[in-house]
């Protein structure tokens, strides 16, 4: 892609799917494509209005139960989203839409509802007590070499079949309820990490603007930055002394 042309992120329903602040991972990503020169535009699709397909970048929130059947059904009644993931467009999901993104969830309510097959997951609530609080994890090396944080509040445990792999390792926090966070395919990832986990993780930002871009990104270096990482690092620092205590 070159810099002169709009790189345009799409905030799936962000009405339904924005409880939990994640549409603040919008404007992390239009933000370090600025930084870098590039244009980038937010399109906030609501529901009850068709889904694009022509967008680079899709990004769906989390959401309570009732929230997440209702962004289900329009995205099933409204394709556009899995039509741009079948030709290598981004698609980042966090909790209820990593849920939304398998083939199937079960709500508390015991029903079961077909999700978006666009990753090889399925989801069912989990027996414990819901997973509340601070999730620290290490990515598949084949994505990232950094660890990764963010907090969590589900219900939902995710399994994942052969044709995900798991985004990453959990070191403290429930994550899928598998010993592992997330899950991916291609150019399709979804996280169990609200922040929004695109401003705690700025190096996973860059991994997945890199996919939309075509091109790998080189680090930037402005202080805001350093000063995430540093936030970043007191907090790991404080989750591993905490997990040790608790051992
Ligand atoms: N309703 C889902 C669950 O509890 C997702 C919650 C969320 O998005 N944080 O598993």
């Amino acid at each position: 892609m070159v810099r002169d042309s709009v790189v345009r992120i799409g905030l799936v329903l962000p009405d339904v799917l924005g409880t939990y602040g994640d549409s603040g991972n919008a404007t992390v990503l239009r933000k370090r494509l600025e930084w870098r020169g590039y244009r980038a535009e937010v399109v906030d699709l609501a529901v009850g209005e068709p889904v694009p397909s022509s967008l680079d970048f899709y990004l769906l929130g989390g959401g309570e139960d009732r929230a997440q059947t209702l962004a289900v059904s329009h995205l099933t009644a409204n394709p556009g989203m899995q039509a741009a993931a079948g030709r290598g467009a981004v698609v980042l999901a966090i909790c209820a839409g990593l849920q939304i993104l398998g083939h199937d969830f079960t709500g508390t309510d015991g029903v079961t509802y077909s999700g978006l097959g666009l990753l090889d997951v399925r989801t069912t609530p989990g027996t414990g007590a819901r997973a509340v609080g601070e999730l620290l994890t290490t990515p598949d090396p084949a994505l990232l070499a950094t660890s990764m944080t963010g907090f969590e509040n589900h219900q939902g445990h995710t399994q994942l079949g052969p044709n995900a792999r798991p985004l990453s390792k959990v070191v403290y926090g429930t994550g899928n309820g598998d010993g592992a966070d997330g899950a991916y395919a291609g150019h399709v990832v979804g996280t169990y990490m609200h922040g929004p986990v695109l401003a705690r993780n700025p190096e996973f930002a860059d991994l997945l603007l890199g996919w939309a871009i075509g091109a790998p990104l080189a680090p930037l270096e402005i202080p805001v930055i350093e000063q995430l990482r540093e936030e970043r690092r007191r907090a790991v620092q404080a989750m591993a002394n905490r997990r040790k205590r608790l051992l």
